[in-house]
């Protein structure tokens, strides 16, 4: 199994650095803002909780996510291994994470954290709200709150795992194919 927390803050590509990889790699993306819409998109409870939350650009309570996650995993069978992407977003879902690893015999192998900087994560995320149709990236105060979350609840948890010394910091400006080489460099190192 290759375990990997694909990280950063919102608008820095976690998204589109995930498809590649999991291609690449054989993985299994587990994506909990993907999760989430794809809730909202059928209209079940779960989806409805969390839209409250998302609306606004804060965090779904962490046994909601918790419980998601952990449901995603038992029901991925035979895989070689997960992309959690938007996930751990706290310490409380990072240690959980740690021991749903641990109760599957597994680990996290490495967090790949990518770095841009705050402005270019806003032309980033309002280009997505044109194109994508999310309402959340469509509103630069909600945006901004976002950013906010991130800094104050999410940095945290980069530095969670690098006292486990799992933390590599990707510099996550430039083309989407030199991103990825840069990431698959750092894989490759932990297979
Ligand atoms: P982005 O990283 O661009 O904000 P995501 O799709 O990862 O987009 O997340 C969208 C929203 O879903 C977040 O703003 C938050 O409300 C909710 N969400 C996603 N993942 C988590 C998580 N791990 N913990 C709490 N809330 C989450």
């Amino acid at each position: 199994m290759l375990n990997i927390v694909l990280f950063g803050p919102p608008g820095a590509g976690k998204g589109t650095q995930s498809e590649k990889l999991i291609e690449k790699y054989n993985l299994t993306h587990i994506s909990t803002g993907d999760l989430f819409r794809k809730n909202i998109g059928e209209g079940t409870e779960l989806g409805k909780t969390a839209q409250k939350y998302m609306d606004d650009g804060n965090l779904v309570p962490d046994e909601i996510v918790i419980g998601m996650v952990e449901d995603k995993i038992l029901n991925t069978h035979g895989t070689e291994g997960f992309i959690f992407d938007g996930f751990p977003r706290t310490i409380a879902q990072a240690q959980a994470l740690d021991a749903l690893m641990e109760k599957n015999g597994s680990q996290i192998d490495t967090m790949l954290a990518l770095d841009v900087p705050e402005e270019e994560l806003i032309k980033r995320l309002l280009n997505r709200g044109i194109t994508s149709g999310r309402t959340d990236d469509q509103n630069e105060a909600k945006i901004r709150n976002r950013l906010d979350v991130y800094k104050n609840e999410t940095t945290p948890v980069a530095n969670y795992y690098n006292k486990q010394g799992k933390l590599n910091l990707i510099h996550g400006v430039g083309s989407i194919n030199a991103i990825f080489n840069s990431l698959s460099d750092v894989i490759d190192e932990h297979i």
